[in-house]
């Protein structure tokens, strides 16, 4: 692995920093290196949320979603920084599949920035990305939720440890799958050794929070491996329908 200092100034030079919402080369200097014009574009989660996963409420007298109304979690709860829209989409899509990484790094400053305060009240021993299959992680030569949780934990002071848990199947697209359906196929689909997270209380990190049913999946498994309390931060999450 490369040290901090060096990987830094090898990505600045291999990716100059780009606007996650244009797409444009960022001038140095840029505060958080996201455009002033483009910042108010980002729909980021705000108002009465989800106690539990931290969505928008559409109905601001009720404590939780009801999704989360609808089917308990297993985590304690969790927070995302925006709302998944054309822009988010757009954005993440580029991060995976036009190899866009350096998105990630002002997504993650502005994340780590507004939810400090939830994140540090998490009190947590480590950040823990939920995991890509091997195989597709080196033909994208990265995982996006690794590198968010990287860019989170070096904001925040937080480990991360990839080797916790591991993506040991991969799973067909769930679509057509209704959520239980999707939680017991993706139980099956990771796996953490066997008394691998004793003691520690993890945050879950991921790109996108839609149904829940990773993050859930994720959790359950992580506390058969002896986790404690389980959190999840999303870079952006489904609002409520
Ligand atoms: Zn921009
Ligand atoms: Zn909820």
């Amino acid at each position: 692995m490369l040290l901090k200092p060096a990987s830094s100034i090898l990505t600045d030079a291999v990716f100059p920093r780009r606007c996650p919402v244009c797409g444009e080369i960022v001038p140095l200097g840029t505060p958080g290196g996201i455009c002033a014009a483009c910042l108010p574009k980002l729909d980021l989660v705000k108002g009465a949320v989800c106690m539990k996963c931290g969505r928008e409420l559409s109905d601001a007298s009720e404590k939780y979603c009801s999704d989360c109304r609808k089917r308990p979690k297993s985590f304690a709860y969790g927070c995302a920084l925006c709302n998944y829209d054309d822009i988010m989409q757009h954005a993440v899509t580029r991060i995976k599949y036009a190899n866009r990484r350096e998105y990630i790094a002002p997504l993650a400053g502005l994340f780590a920035a507004r939810c400090a305060d939830v994140i540090r009240g998490m009190d947590a021993d480590c950040l823990v990305p939920v995991p890509i299959h091997p195989e597709r992680r080196r033909r994208r030569g990265f995982n996006q939720a690794e590198l968010l949780a990287e860019a989170l934990g070096g904001r925040l002071g937080i480990p991360v440890r990839t080797d916790i848990l591991f993506r040991s199947r991969r799973t067909e697209p769930q679509k057509e799958l209704s959520p239980d359906e999707r939680i017991r196929n993706l139980l099956t689909a990771f796996s953490a050794p066997e008394g691998a997270a004793a003691g520690l209380d993890v945050i879950l990190v991921d790109d996108i929070y839609t149904t829940g049913s990773t993050i859930e999946a994720c959790t359950r498994v992580l506390q058969r491996a002896g986790a404690g309390k389980v959190y999840f931060l999303a870079l952006c999450i489904v609002p409520e329908a």
